[in-house]
C-alpha cells in the first residue's frame, strides 16, 4: 500500500542543529517554532477555529535522518544506550515511515500575507517539513494514568549555572531574545550529552537561534562557558 503525501508547511525553530534538542517537546517549554503553511494550504480558511485550542499535534518527517533508512532495533539514550528494543517501542527517528509526532502550545496564529502559526515547547529542527497539523483535544488524548515504560529512568536533571562571559551576551540579547537565558537552562537540564560521553574537561557546543552557546558538564552541573554569534 502507497501513499503519497505533501508537506503542508515547513518549522522555522530555535533548533538550528539536531544535537541537543530535546528528547520530546515539552521538556523545553520555552523553546519556539513558527509553522509556515506552503501554497495552496496557506490560506486563513485552512486554521479557521483553531485558535479555540491551548495545544495542537504536529506530525513530520525526520528530514535529516529520513536516508539513513531504518533498523528493527534501536538503542534508545534512556535506556544508556547498551540495551536494543524495537523500533516501535521507541520514539527514534530511524523509522520505516520517518514520522514524527509532537504536541505543542498554541502560542498565535497570524493570517496577514500567508498563514504563520506559533508554537512553544517543541522538538523540532528547522526546516523541518510538516505533514499535517490536528488539535490536542485534552479529554481524549491526556491519560492521567498513562505509564512511561523504560522512559521511566528516574534521572535527575542538571544544574545549568552561566559564566561572566555568557552572562553578559545575556545581557546584551535579553530584549531580542528575552526567553534565552530560559531556554539554555532547558535544554542544558537534560543533559544532552551522548549516554558514555563523561568528560568534564570536553566542551560542547550547539546553536540556539543565531548563536553557539558551549559548555561543560562535571558533578550534576552544565557550566555555559560562552554565548557567542554564530
Ligand atoms: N516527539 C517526536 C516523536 O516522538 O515522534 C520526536 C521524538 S525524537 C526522539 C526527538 C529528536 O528528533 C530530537 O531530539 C531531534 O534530535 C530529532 N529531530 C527533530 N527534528 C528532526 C528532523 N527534522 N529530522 C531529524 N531529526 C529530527
Amino acid at each position: 500500500m502507497n501513499w503519497h503525501m505533501q508537506a503542508i508547511g515547513r518549522i522555522e525553530s530555535c533548533y538550528r542543529e539536531k544535537f541537543a534538542i530535546p528528547r520530546q517537546p515539552g521538556l523545553a517549554p520555552s523553546s519556539e517554532a513558527t509553522l509556515h503553511l506552503l501554497p495552496p494550504y496557506d490560506h486563513p480558511d485552512t486554521v479557521r477555529g483553531l485558535d479555540a485550542f491551548s495545544h495542537v499535534w504536529v506530525l513530520f518527517v525526520f528530514h535529516e535522518t529520513a536516508a539513513q533508512g531504518w533498523r528493527p532495533t534501536v538503542r534508545p539514550p534512556k535506556l544508556g544506550g547498551n540495551r536494543r528494543v524495537g523500533v516501535f517501542a521507541t520514539r527514534s527517528t530511524f523509522r520505516p515511515n520517518p514520522i514524527g509526532l509532537s504536541v505543542a502550545r498554541l502560542a498565535g496564529i497570524d493570517t496577514d500575507g500567508g498563514v504563520r502559526i506559533h508554537l512553544a515547547g517543541i522538538d523540532l529542527l528547522d526546516g523541518t517539513p510538516v505533514l499535517d497539523l490536528k488539535p490536542y483535544l485534552g479529554y481524549a488524548d491526556a491519560i492521567a494514568d498513562a505509564g512511561n515504560g523504560y522512559a521511566d529512568d528516574g534521572s535527575q536533571p542538571l544544574t545549568v549555572v552561566f559564566d561572566p562571559a555568557a552572562e553578559v551576551t545575556l545581557l546584551e540579547q535579553a530584549q531580542r531574545l528575552p526567553k534565552l537565558r530560559q531556554l539554555i537552562a532547558e535544554v542544558l537540564a537534560q543533559d544532552p550529552r551522548p549516554g558514555y560521553a563523561d568528560d568534564p574537561d570536553r566542551d560542547y557546543g550547539m546553536q540556539l537561534y543565531d548563536l553557539n552557546i558551549r559548555w561543560r558538564t562535571q558533578a550534576g552541573v552544565a557550566r555555559v562557558t560562552s554565548i557567542t554569534a554564530a
